[in-house]
């Protein structure tokens, strides 16, 4: 499969030239379009909110979790969900009041979950039986009380990578609904007076393109309300479906709109509940790369190119899999263009490498206009598990990230420094 993607470069630079960002910041870099990315918010709480509808959206951090990031969220009236205590922090200085923040996790830490409670979350996210515990415990030892939702695992393989299916009946997150597990927790939970019960959470994974699925998560947590209701008397006034709404792909394949996502689970809720004396649930969605993904550009420097001895060409850029895992751990496709040169008719096909130890290849088959070394190279749709998911392989350093804007750029994560990354080592002379 081949892809050439010359159209859409630039207009998700926030206005700024890309020649001009790369010398300010040096490559590579991400940058964010801030007018983008609100809009993106903006678009999915008109969606959720529509029509008086009972509905909240949370931004899924650990997609990109930066302040900057979890303010414009805030201030898009999004809550936010963190899943470590880094996260948390990230978001509380972000500005982000710890009431409008959702707190995750399969394994929380003891001092995860004591942060939670003395900072006040909005939900602790409970996965297992020995959090309901832990959780209860820090609370009672604080005097405080938490609020809790269960997460639950319908056991339903939802149509994406393997690897990212969250809710499948091999999948490690929540309560399993296969056995007494989930009532069990609901019994747990009632039992213990410093912990509230507000509902119930699951997610299925990422990268979702077939909306019924969601529909049979409704299903599936409607049921278990009213199973819980029968057994116990609980009300659960929250539904929690998740996140994972997909995106595009390079190839150009379709992505669902929230208005569409929206349109399936309000429809799954009626069917649901037609004819039910119960209460309508206040329904939570939690996208994360739906949100920010497409706000996201990667600008790379081009160091080599070169012929591979199987006739292909190559270009070596000056980032990899350091900085954008994804390709190495899912197979994922990418636009990529020339930046400056996206009118140019493609002279042939380049296979793109980082400069990793590795075979560490970014973006295969790209059809470019004779690219030189030094040119500059912009890669779209990188909000999402990028940066979020950078590491230090080869003792790299961590991009910079700058948020755009109307011709304008700000650098809203620095560079990290190579002295930073080396002093982590303890030497015997230190
Ligand atoms: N909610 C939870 C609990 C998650 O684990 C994730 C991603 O792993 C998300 C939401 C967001 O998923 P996505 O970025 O695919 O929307």
């Amino acid at each position: 499969m081949t892809t050439h993607n010359s159209e859409r470069v630039g207009e998700r630079l926030g206005g700024c030239d890309p020649s001009t960002l790369a010398a300010q910041f040096s490559t590579p870099l991400l940058v964010v379009d801030e007018v983008w990315l609100r809009a993106r918010m903006r678009r999915f709480r008109a969606a959720f909110e529509r029509d008086g509808r009972d509905a909240s959206v949370t931004y899924a951090g650990k997609a990109l979790l930066i302040a900057a990031v979890a303010r414009i969220a805030d201030e898009e009236g999004l809550f936010v969900d963190v899943c470590s205590l880094g996260e948390l922090e990230t978001a509380l200085r972000g500005g982000v009041p710890a009431d409008r923040c959702i707190m995750h996790g399969c394994y929380k830490t003891r001092d995860e979950l004591a942060a939670a409670v003395d900072r006040r979350v909005r939900h602790v996210v409970v996965d297992h039986e020995s959090e309901i515990t832990a959780l209860a415990d820090i609370a009672r030892d604080a005097s405080s009380s938490v609020d809790v939702l269960l997460r639950l695992n319908p056991s339903i393989a939802a149509h994406t990578h393997e690897l990212i299916q969250t809710a499948a009946p091999a999948s490690k997150f929540g309560f399993s609904l296969a056995d007494t597990q989930a009532i069990d927790a609901v019994r747990a939970t009632l039992a213990r007076p410093e912990l509230r019960l507000s509902g119930i959470h699951c997610h299925l994974g990422s990268q979702i393109r077939e909306l019924r699925t969601y529909a049979d998560a409704i299903d599936a947590l409607i049921s278990f309300s009213e199973t819980a209701q029968r057994q116990t008397g609980a009300r659960f006034e929250i539904v929690d479906v998740g996140g994972g709404l997909a995106i595009g792909d390079a190839d150009g394949s379709a992505e669902p709109t929230p208005e569409a996502w929206a349109d399936e689970l309000f429809a799954a809720l009626d069917r649901r509940l037609a004819g039910s004396a119960r209460g309508r649930p206040h329904l939570y969605v939690e996208p994360g790369r739906a949100l920010v993904a497409s706000a996201g550009t990667t600008l790379y420097r081009v160091g080599v190119r070169k012929r591979l001895p199987d006739g292909r060409d190559a270009l070596i850029v000056d980032g990899g899999m350091s900085d954008n895992p994804r390709p190495a751990l899912y197979g994922a496709r990418y636009g990529v263009s020339i930046a400056g040169r996206e009118s140019e008719a493609p002279t042939g096909s380049f296979t793109i490498f980082g400069r990793h130890c590795e075979t560490d290849r970014l973006f295969p088959d790209v059809e470019l206009p004779d690219p030189r070394e030094g040119d500059l190279l912009a890669v779209r749709d990188t909000g999402a598990y990028t940066y979020s998911m950078a590491s230090n392989y080869n003792r790299f350093v961590r991009p910079a990230v700058v948020l755009a804007a109307n011709g304008r750029a700000r650098l809203v994560a620095r560079r990290e420094s190579l002295d930073r990354v080396l002093d982590l080592d303890v030497t015997e002379d230190a």
